[in-house]
């Protein structure tokens, strides 16, 4: 069987997203008139290198999912610069970015309403080799048995319907039709968040294994921080439409240099006894991504709110080693001199 991925040296990140935008228009009365926009997402920018995970956090309507959809072009961005293997795919024509999307797929939080209810399993999980012309019959029917086998379902289960399957089997087939063309990126838009927690772990287990097995690359979406702490090498923390703190995984969750981000965290059970968190819990809900408060989006909500923070924007400054933030009460990491 061909192999979907294309071969890009090691070095060139596999998702590198530069200043991101996607701004919905809000239209009202008859002649559907523009009357202002969402800053759903608002100038994200990060990376994510082979065989790594970066985690995407963030209340709901913080954008994540809207980032989630415009990486792939499932939504047309703004603006911006999307390179997968360093191919800028928001140049790409519509035949180009169907070829293109064998390096990249999605897994979506509800198995059920993304499947097809009159496709049996089989025809699902073969459906993109069929599009892509990917081997004749046979081989596209061992293929499908294969990978059946691989995300822990049966082959007898092939012709069966999707409502035949529990929650948790249905999420392994999003899982074995994402695998169909051997993407290098899988992007899951809280691809656990409808299953229970035992069948999250198996789950997740399962995207852990195939990691390290094939080397893939995830952008996993979750507003769940125990679940992002377990699968991530770095975070990313969003707010209203922006990065706000993006950092390693463990400098993120033992040191967090957001307001926001040590909200978050403060509402997480620790279940080591030795780290303790300041336990400063954000007040009221994200404010309207139609007209998001000036400033810094947070500060109608920051328990350590200035004059400043209403209406400075802080940018997103490296305030320790590799460890971003963006709010007007951090400086920048000190640079070595040699
Ligand atoms: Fe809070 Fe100001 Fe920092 Fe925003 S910039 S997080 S309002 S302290």
């Amino acid at each position: 069987m061909p192999d979907g991925n294309t071969a890009a040296p090691a070095s060139v990140p596999v998702l590198d997203v530069r200043d991101l935008k996607k701004h919905f228009p809000v239209r009202k009365g008859l002649l559907r008139k523009t009357t202002g926009h969402v800053y759903a997402v608002d100038g994200v920018s990060f990376s994510i290198e082979r065989g790594q995970t970066l985690g995407l956090v963030g209340e709901s309507g913080c954008g994540k999912s809207t980032v989630a959809r415009a990486v792939i072009r499932l939504i047309e961005p703004t603006s911006g610069e999307v390179r997968i293997l360093g191919r800028d795919i928001l140049s790409l024509s519509k035949d180009e970015m169907r070829a293109s999307r064998r390096q990249a797929q999605i897994i979506f939080q509800d198995p059920f309403s993304s499947l097809n209810p009159r496709m049996s399993a089989g025809e699902i999980v073969g459906e993109p080799l069929l599009v892509h012309n990917i081997g004749n019959s046979r081989e596209r029917a061992e293929r499908v048995a294969a990978l059946f086998d691989r995300v822990g379902l049966r082959a007898s289960q092939m012709n069966s319907l999707p409502h035949q399957f529990s929650g948790g089997q249905r999420q392994r087939i999003g899982i074995a039709r994402a695998l169909a063309l051997d993407p290098q990126l899988i992007i899951g838009d809280e691809p656990v968040s409808a299953l229970d927690v035992s069948i999250q772990a198996q789950v997740i287990n399962l995207l852990m294994d195939l990691q390290e097995e094939k080397n893939l690359s995830y952008l996993f979406i979750a507003h769940d921080l125990a679940v992002v702490e377990h699968i991530s090498h770095r975070v990313a923390v969003m707010y209203l439409g922006r990065i706000v703190e993006h950092a390693g995984k463990r400098a993120l969750f033992s040191n967090p240099q957001h307001p926001y981000t040590e909200a978050l965290l403060a509402a997480v059970p620790i279940p080591n006894p030795r780290i303790k968190r300041q336990k400063r819990l954000v007040q009221g809900d994200v404010p309207s991504p139609i007209n998001p408060p000036p400033g810094c989006h947070f500060h109608t909500r920051c328990p350590y709110v200035t004059e400043q923070c209403r209406i400075e924007v802080p940018p997103l400054i490296e305030v320790a080693p590799d460890h971003w933030a963006a709010c007007h009460l951090r400086q920048p990491a000190a640079v070595a001199v040699a």
